[in-house]
């Protein structure tokens, strides 16, 4: 795999997706949203630029829903996997999660959102 292209994918593989380039603002975020929107306490993220994306699985786009004024959730039709959110702005964010491989440097998240909400017991590498 070229350096710089990214693979990843909802867990029934109906929505995959190539990413390339330089995965931009990789952090930890436990926000009301990225709880409900996952079922998980605290999501990790890295953002893309729209034209750095492509959709590669059969199910195309993911579905999305409406979740702030200015972005929406992303996730799988299907199988209901968590894909990220899709803003308004040019940009796609997704979790780290769903990436074919993890354990790249450039995917260390640098920082923590909402660290308020995140649990005392839980501590991040990022969060120290
Ligand atoms: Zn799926
Ligand atoms: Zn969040």
């Amino acid at each position: 795999m070229e350096t710089g292209t990214y693979l990843g994918g909802c867990l029934c593989g109906h929505v995959r997706f190539r990413a390339t380039g330089i995965p931009g603002n990789p952090h930890t975020c436990s926000c009301e949203n990225c709880q409900r929107h996952s079922g998980a306490q605290t999501l990790c993220w890295v953002e893309f630029s729209r034209d750095a994306v492509e959709w590669t699985g059969e199910g195309g786009m993911p579905a999305v829903y409406r979740s702030s004024d200015y972005s929406s959730r992303s996730f799988c039709p299907k199988c209901g996997s968590t894909l990220g959110a899709v803003d308004d702005e040019p940009v796609i964010a997704l979790v780290t999660g769903s990436f074919d491989v993890q354990d790249v440097e450039e995917l260390r998240p640098l920082s923590h959102s909402f660290e308020d909400v995140h649990p005392n017991w839980w501590k991040t590498p990022a969060a120290g």
